[in-house]
């Protein structure tokens, strides 16, 4: 069997820390207040910026948390480094909870934009109006927009706003019914995973399990994850260093130091299992070999399978599976 690596990083995300203002329903990196308050420093932000000039395919990069703004000052500063390393910066991800005022957001935004930032990304969803006042969300829209122009501004997922207007107060956070009320859908609709396009990873295979039909094991094994892992269109770097491939969070052969390490069974089994045989053979090995006993109430989806599989071979035999990192990925917060 030829060894794998990972290919050649194309476009990615910078997760400056997994704190958050928030705690969404659909989070894939299980952001939250009560993740650790462990940000990359700026040292290390340079290590990440250096390996990733060598990446020879490499054509953007955003900048993520967690929410990056909850440490604004830091946010600049690695902005700064950005522009003078000549990383070809995208932009910022936010999720607008700091956005409370139109003048200081705007000011604000003003910051960012002569630190270096060419353009902003503000989260507008269902999820996030149960931790932000969807004022909030407005507000960090029409100020980003005075500062960065339309063209700088990408609302992600505007058809939202239309739904959120539909508030009885949108100058407080929501409760999940009202927020399914105004979308006229229960809060057990599959149309709430569906129409936002989720990925049953992260927090969502628990948080929104209802609105999910489960489905045994089985019924997912045709799926085999290679080509999913192996893409590097949309990959995330996290603080502490791990790669994060084809949307595939707490999974992570590579680090910086070694973005492109040879994989092989013997070294990161976890990982070659999937991209072999999926989520399904995933199990398959962890039942074999570490005595997993699958749900017999099913899963919400490969994802969902997957993470559950792999949090029981981080439980039983961390010292196999380095490559399933950061442990704390895995805690059900
Ligand atoms: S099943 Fe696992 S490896 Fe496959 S796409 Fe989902 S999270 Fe990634």
């Amino acid at each position: 069997m030829n060894p794998l690596t990972v290919p050649p990083l194309m476009s990615g995300g910078l997760m400056l820390s997994y704190q958050c203002s928030s705690t969404c329903r659909h989070c894939l990196y299980r952001c939250s207040p009560k993740r650790e308050n462990i940000w990359m420093d700026l040292e290390d932000v340079k290590r990440v910026f250096a390996a990733l000039k060598r990446e020879r395919l490499l054509h953007g990069i955003h900048l993520a948390g967690g929410e990056a703004a909850l440490r604004f000052d830091y946010l600049l500063d690695v902005i700064r480094l950005a522009r003078e390393m000549n990383i070809p910066l995208d932009y910022l991800e936010t999720n607008a909870s700091w956005c409370s005022d139109p003048d200081r957001s705007r000011e604000k935004f003003r910051q960012l934009r002569e630190a270096g930032l060419p353009a902003v990304l503000i989260s507008c969803s269902l999820f996030h109006a149960e931790y932000i006042p969807y004022e909030r969300t407005r507000i960090g829209i029409e100020a980003a927009q005075d500062v960065f122009g339309p063209g700088g501004v990408l609302v992600w997922q505007p058809w939202v706003m239309d739904i959120l207007e539909r508030l009885p107060n949108p100058q407080t956070t929501a409760t999940w019914e009202e927020i399914c009320a105004a979308a006229g859908w229960t809060t057990d609709a599959p149309q709430i995973p569906q129409s936002y396009g989720i990925t049953p990873g992260g927090r969502a295979p628990q948080a929104l399990r209802a609105c999910y039909p489960l489905e045994p094991p089985e019924a997912f094994r045709h799926q085999i994850c290679r080509r999913i892992l192996e893409s590097t269109a949309h990959f995330h770097i996290d603080p502490f260093g791990n790669l994060f491939t084809g949307l595939c969070p707490g999974i992570a052969p590579g680090r910086v130091g070694n973005l492109h390490p040879r994989i092989t069974p013997e070294a990161f089994p976890a990982y070659w299992s999937l991209a072999e045989a999926g989520p399904f053979g995933l199990m398959q090995y962890a039942r074999d070999a570490y005595g997993f006993e699958p749900d017999a109430a099913g899963y919400a989806g490969p994802c969902d399978l997957c993470q559950q599989v792999r949090a029981h071979l981080l439980d039983t035999a961390p010292e196999v599976h380095p490559e399933l990192r950061p442990a704390e990925f895995y805690k059900d917060e």
